[in-house]
């Protein structure tokens, strides 16, 4: 390998973005659930699986899974394309569209990857900036985009690492000002007051990202899509790697959905979580940003947030330490986690604090 230098090495992408696997007793860093998926779901894979032919290719274009979603959301099922994890779709999204001479516009800060898959794709990234209190700037929505005329335009709601959704209005303004396709990455859209999924279809420029990691408990088996216009789901379906989508899951994602009234209970009791993290937190020496997520972005006022990421790992609670990244000096952000979970980490912050 002597000599081989990554293609990547000019492009500023580091080391990637990855959140620390530290061995704790409360894990509240990476916004997964903190339920593992239903018992009659598991025992229902396991019977699934079983009957697998295992030894044959998956198929190639996941027809059942990608109906049931479609079933899910009102949509035709050649509006859905799936992939392991909504990284892959987003990574598979700009291999297509992005890619040299072509533009996407960000509006920092935001979910890291869109930029970093972007760059990888050697997609020329415009950064726009939110308002100070993290909140979209329509003004600067509309110079950003009227000056670099991006192919893509990303929004994530609820924005992640910041936790506000953006209203429809909003989207909607936003639809209008894009000049090509507008993406908006809903990952913790179950946790949000609406959905953009309702925009979506043939001949509007927009498509709509979603996960299995977080609300449907099911990080571990990487499933993500995307709910968009028939023509680009074809274009993302002739792009993607043959068989990408393994047959386990594809059963697993098609069965999780058959657990949706399951799934929304968890929503609501994350919610109510959400709520009364968010009260502890006002009690506490921090600043801390109205969610509408499974997270909250906090900063210690009179702290540094390095050190008290560090003193939280002491007490065997992890959270993610957000307190290097540009415009979130000193901000940690911590996933709502189960009652007990949040309950020790607002006692370890607290202690941390005094
Ligand atoms: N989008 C956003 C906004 C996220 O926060 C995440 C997970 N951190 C993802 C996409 C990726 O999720 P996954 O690849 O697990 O579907």
């Amino acid at each position: 390998m002597g000599g081989l230098i990554p293609a990547s090495d000019d492009q500023g992408l580091g080391e990637g973005y990855h959140s620390p696997q530290v061995s704790v007793q409360v894990r509240l860093n990476t916004n997964e659930s903190p339920y593992p998926p239903p018992r009659a779901f598991v025992d229902a894979l396991t019977e699934a699986v079983a009957t697998l032919p295992l030894h044959r290719y998956p198929d190639r274009r996941a027809t059942a899974l990608r109906a049931a979603l479609a079933e899910l959301h009102g949509v035709g099922p050649d509006q859905v394309f799936a992939g392991n994890g909504s990284n892959e779709v987003l990574q598979v999204l700009l291999s297509t569209y992005g890619g040299p001479g072509r533009t996407i516009a960000v509006f920092e800060p935001t979910y890291a990857l869109h930029a970093h898959i972007a760059r990888l794709t050697r997609t020329k990234v415009v950064v726009g900036e939110r308002h100070p209190d993290f909140t979209l700037d329509l003004g600067e929505v509309k110079r950003v985009l009227s000056e670099a005329r991006p192919e893509i335009t990303f929004l994530c709601s609820p924005n992640n690492p910041t936790g506000g959704a953006e209203s429809a209005a909003t989207v909607a303004e936003v639809l209008d000002l894009a000049p090509g396709l507008l993406v908006v990455d809903e990952a913790y859209g179950q946790f949000a007051p609406w959905s953009a999924l309702q925009l979506v279809a043939d001949g509007v420029g927009l498509a709509v990202v979603r996960t299995y990691s977080k609300t449907w408990s099911m990080a571990a088996a990487r499933l993500g899509y995307l709910v968009g216009p028939a023509p680009l789901v074809c274009e993302l379906e002739q792009r993607a790697l043959p068989y990408h989508l393994d047959a386990l899951k594809q059963a697993a994602g098609r069965l999780a959905l058959e657990y949706r009234a399951e799934m929304e209970a968890r929503v609501a009791l994350l919610t109510d979580e959400r709520a009364r993290l968010a009260a502890g937190l006002a009690a506490l020496a921090v600043e801390a940003w109205p969610s509408d997520a499974n997270f909250i972005l906090f900063r210690p006022l009179a702290r540094d947030g390095a050190e008290v990421w560090r003193e939280l790992v002491e007490r065997s609670v992890l959270v993610r330490n957000c307190s290097s990244w540009a415009r979130l000096e000193g901000c940690l952000r911590v996933t709502v986690g189960t009652r007990e979970e949040n309950d020790a980490f607002l006692a370890a912050l607290a202690e941390v604090l005094s």
